[in-house]
């Protein structure tokens, strides 16, 4: 069995308590972790509000804050391939897709890196003749920064990146699901140079989220998991009226009109609701299909579902690997059930195979005819496509709102007129045209109701981790006239 550490401090230690991580590919514990204590979750506390106000950090310039995160940036692509192999062994996550995430992890980094001096205040041109007004902005405080477990090295650093762009100190609670790759990754952060407590890394479930979450030192909640978690974060800050921002689940519509091209279509399908095992929030999910070329798109599809490589998420040929947990697999198969007893008719999946692993085969189930069914309105976070059909255009757009959450949408169509009438009728915080599933540090993600609230990535996000002080400064050597009337 491997060992990991907690990092509060600047120090590494195996904390008061531990438990095993399971190997999803075989359903047997591989590493021991520490179980961060409510005690564990205050030292991280105390020690990233230490280095936000009395440490080198509080008096560090912006570009020298850049030049840290740049530093990173370059530890994290000299890491990828080991950070890589340990995020699939921990988590499932087949090597094909962690290899190429977390290389561009870096970048993320990079870009933010490049930002920390950019983040500017303002004059303002007052309207009272002796007085300069500006606006600084200044860093929102020690920030906590709860992830899953999946795409875990990612969904960090798009908010390690900002807040440490902007001077904020950062406790980072990793998942109670495969934290290897969080922990691995505080030891290479550990050996950029950065003062003591600027990033604590930690481990836990539901107590230690809610100790930290609710801490009395903390300003910011930086969020990324289901809507059901993000209620009780939500009550957590009203103790201490953080604010937050949170990345919640989705339901994502795929569009596809009959003008597409199906062959792009289906390709793009098939890794909007396959790739990550359909272990992602912005997964297309639900499949919105014009009644012109219903049979056909699903008889392509359902072949190609069919031919995807199931296997150890550490080969290079495998497609599709084990779901994380155990609990994701129930879920999904209850799902499933549910939806057929509600008349929706599975085309291709929806049984497990034997053996060790929480293996899921790509299941597609047509609800064409059973618009009620709950794989419709549910995540599965898992690799389940759910298909409806329409025969207008106002029908396609109303069925892709038709769910409480705003995550991402693909619409595909040749059609530039009808592109841009779908662009702004959709009601999602991402729309993706002829393509899907396209991430940059560059461009902001982030959803509305139950995908939650605020973006990540771009520069807003690092303007989001600041807040604004208006420095009011008079000219006149004259006294200050009658106190007694307003200036
Ligand atoms: P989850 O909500 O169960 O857990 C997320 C994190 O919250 C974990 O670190 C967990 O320990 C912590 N947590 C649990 N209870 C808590 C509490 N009471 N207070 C504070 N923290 C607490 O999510 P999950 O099952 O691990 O991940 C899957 C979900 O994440 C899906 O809904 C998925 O769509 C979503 N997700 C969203 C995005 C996005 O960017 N929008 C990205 C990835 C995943």
């Amino acid at each position: 069995m491997q060992e990991y550490q907690q990092y509060i401090g600047g120090q590494f230690d195996a904390g008061a308590a531990q438990f095993d991580s399971i190997d999803p590919a075989t359903g047997a514990a591989w590493a021991r972790m520490p179980a961060a204590s409510v005690a564990d979750v205050d030292r991280a506390v105390q020690a990233a509000e230490q280095a936000f106000f009395a440490s080198d950090w509080a008096n560090m310039t912006a570009s020298q804050r850049g030049k840290l995160l740049s530093r990173l940036a370059d530890l994290m692509a000299e890491n990828a391939q080991r950070l890589a192999e340990l995020e699939t062994r921990d988590t499932g996550k087949i090597i094909r897709e962690t290899t190429a995430q977390i290389a561009y992890v870096a970048e993320f980094y990079r870009y933010y890196a490049g930002l920390a001096d950019k983040i500017e205040g303002a004059h303002l041109p007052i309207d009272k003749p002796d007085m300069e007004v500006w606006l600084r902005r200044e860093p929102l405080g020690v920030v906590a920064a709860i992830v899953p477990w999946n795409s875990q090295l990612f969904l960090s650093a798009v908010k390690i990146g900002p807040a440490l762009a902007a001077g904020c100190t950062v406790v980072l609670k990793a998942s109670e699901e495969a934290p290897a790759p969080l922990l691995e990754f505080a030891r290479i952060f550990d050996q950029v140079g950065f003062p003591p407590g600027v990033l604590n890394v930690i481990t836990g479930g539901p107590e230690a989220g809610a100790a930290l979450t609710s801490h009395s030192k903390i300003a910011h909640v930086a969020f990324t998991g289901g809507p059901e978690t993000a209620r009780h974060i939500v009550r957590n800050s009203a103790e201490n009226l953080a604010s937050t921002s949170l990345e919640l689940g989705g339901k994502s519509p795929f569009i596809v009109f009959e003008d597409a091209d199906l062959e792009s279509a289906v390709n793009a399908q098939i890794s909007g609701i396959f790739a990550a095992t359909g272990q992602s929030c912005v997964a297309g999910s639900r499949l919105v299909i014009s009644n012109k070329i219903k049979d056909q798109f699903l008889a392509r599809l359902k072949e190609k579902a069919e031919a995807v490589v199931i296997g150890a998420p550490n080969d290079m040929a495998t497609e599709v690997g084990p779901l994380c947990t155990k609990a994701q697999r129930d879920h999904a198969l209850a799902l499933i059930k549910a939806s057929t007893e509600a008349g929706a008719k599975l085309m291709t999946g929806g049984t497990t195979p034997d053996g060790p692993g929480y293996y899921f085969p790509p299941t597609i189930l047509d609800c064409s005819d059973s618009p009620n069914a709950p794989c419709l309105s549910q995540e599965f976070f898992g690799p389940v496509l759910s298909v409806i059909s329409f025969d207008t255009e106002a029908e396609a757009l109303a069925i892709a709102n038709d769910t409480k959450f705003g995550l991402a949408s693909g619409v595909f169509t040749q059609s530039l007129t009808r592109a841009h009438r779908m662009i702004r009728g959709i009601r999602a915080g991402i729309v993706w045209v002829n393509t899907y599933r396209a991430v940059s540090p560059i461009a902001p993600f982030g959803g509305h109701g139950l995908s939650g609230h605020g973006r990540e990535g771009g520069l807003q996000a690092a303007l989001d981790y600041t807040k604004v002080k208006a420095v009011w400064l008079r000219t006149s050597d004259d006294p200050i006239p009658d106190p007694f009337v307003m200036r």
